[in-house]
């Protein structure tokens, strides 16, 4: 999971500092100490390592904190405030043109980074949000990548345009634009071709596109799980062609976290987005304040709720609620709610973004597939089954088990789950007196 193995080690320098009432100088300088050999193991870079400690340790030492009633915390609330800085502070939105105008994004990066994928993860967005977009299918060295981006667009129901593997870049990309134009789409992301390694026949061809081109925003594309190499590469593109933005891939297999939180500081241009996952909906815009928590293991409740927002229809869950009162909920709207939970990225996904989660769910496994009996179940039942008209029997049990191809006993176990969440939520609601839902997730 992202930062874990940072996070851990973090929050055992916390855990000294927080048990200690007073602190010394000499506390503070050997938990700093401590955070520095994590950062370095997390492949921070040494320069930005350095002057962070430097400027953590400056403000921790001095009267105030030390002699505060809990210096443990403050010096916490320090490193917290200066991490959120070295991320950038503010989250850093790729602002497009007004409709009318066509905005023109080039995806750049080295093979494998996570271009392709990026830019259909993009562009299903911003489709999301009324923008007509284009991907344009501009890597003509690689035979999969055009396939591959056809693949993408179609999943996301974004159209690509591709001149097959004959032509310059350069006139594709033209090309698309007039053929966007023409067909009244706003937004339109060029995947370049990306090589294994920075070489100047890539900068070129790059730099070729962008001087003809009147490109609104060059993004690159990094694997965070190379660490320093994706500062590296991330600072040869902005020296070479410039660049406005950076988007961090595969951040859910970075344990380290080093290059979340160097590339701001080394290149001075933000993080604009991170990669979640393989999913095309696998895109979260980057919070530095959020990812800041979450280093810290102090969790990240605002992602958790917009997830929950985006997942949970006010309507349908005030239907849930008047369902839950009246003792109606049935195996449809079980399902229903397992649907949504799905939709919200899973059960391991949503712990981790709790306060002090992560590590305690170090040595838990999380069974994502536990989900699918039930499913299976329910799914194997009669509609009238599934809305409790008809009761289930032991025959029904019988042919619901062999539907679901589950044993009888695992039937049983389910239906006696059902009931028993059902009284509890009875109760629940009972208790909450029949009060208004007021905001809760909306
Ligand atoms: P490109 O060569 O830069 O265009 O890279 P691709 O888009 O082909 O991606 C390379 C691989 O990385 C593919 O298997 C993607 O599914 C995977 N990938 C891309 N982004 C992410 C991400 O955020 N998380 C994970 N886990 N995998 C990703």
């Amino acid at each position: 999971m992202a930062f874990d193995s940072l996070s851990d080690k973090l929050q055992n320098v916390f855990k000294k500092l927080r048990s200690k009432g007073v602190l010394t100088e000499d506390d503070v300088k050997e938990a700093m100490k401590e955070v520095k050999r994590a950062l370095l193991e997390a492949d921070v870079n040494f320069k930005v390592v350095k002057s962070f400690i430097k400027a953590v340790s400056d403000r921790a030492v001095g009267e105030e904190v030390l002699k505060g009633l809990n210096p443990g915390h403050m010096v916490i609330k320090i490193v917290k405030e200066e991490m959120d800085k070295l991320m950038g502070s503010d989250v850093t939105e790729l602002k497009l043109l007004p409709s009318n105008e066509i905005t023109v994004i080039m995806m750049c990066g080295l093979q494998g980074a996570g271009k392709t994928t990026t830019a259909a993860k993009l562009a299903y967005q911003f489709k999301n949000k009324g923008k007509k977009p284009l991907l344009v299918a501009c890597d003509v060295y690689r035979p999969a990548a055009i396939k591959q981006l056809q693949i993408n667009g179609e999943k996301v129901g974004v159209p690509v345009f591709t001149m097959g593997d004959n032509h310059k870049p350069l006139d594709i990309a033209k090309a698309a634009i007039l053929h966007a134009e023409k067909n009244h789409m706003n937004l339109v992301f060029i995947d370049t071709a990306g090589r294994l390694h920075v070489d100047e026949d890539m900068m070129d061809e790059l730099a070729e596109i962008k001087e003809n081109i009147n490109v609104t925003y060059t993004v690159l594309t990094v694997d965070a799980m190379t660490g320093q190499d994706a500062v590296n590469v991330a600072t040869t593109f902005n020296d070479k062609i410039g660049i406005d933005g950076v988007i961090l891939t595969k951040l859910d297999g970075d344990t380290r976290g080093g290059a979340a939180l160097s590339i701001k500081a080394v290149t001075g241009k933000p993080i604009l987005y991170a990669g979640m996952g393989e999913k095309l909906t696998d895109l979260e815009p980057f919070y530095p304040s959020r990812m800041a928590s979450r280093i810290l293991g102090m969790g990240d409740v605002e992602s958790l709720i917009e997830k929950a927002q985006n997942a949970i229809d006010d309507e349908k869950a005030k239907e849930m609620e008047q369902k839950f009162r009246k003792a109606s909920f049935d195996f449809n709207d079980f399902m229903e709610q397992m649907d949504q939970l799905e939709k919200m990225g899973g059960i391991g996904d949503l712990l981790s973004m709790m306060p002090g989660m992560s590590s305690q769910m170090k040595n838990v496994q999380i069974d994502e597939d536990a989900g699918k009996k039930p499913k299976a179940i329910i799914q194997s039942m009669t509609p009238n089954e599934r809305c409790l008209k008809d009761p289930i029997s032991p025959s029904r049990k019988k042919r619901i088990a062999d539907g679901a191809g589950v044993q009888i006993a695992e039937v049983n176990r389910f239906l006696k789950q059902f009931e028993q969440s059902k009284k509890m939520m009875k109760q629940m609601s009972g208790m909450m007196g029949g009060k208004k839902r007021h905001g809760g997730f909306k």
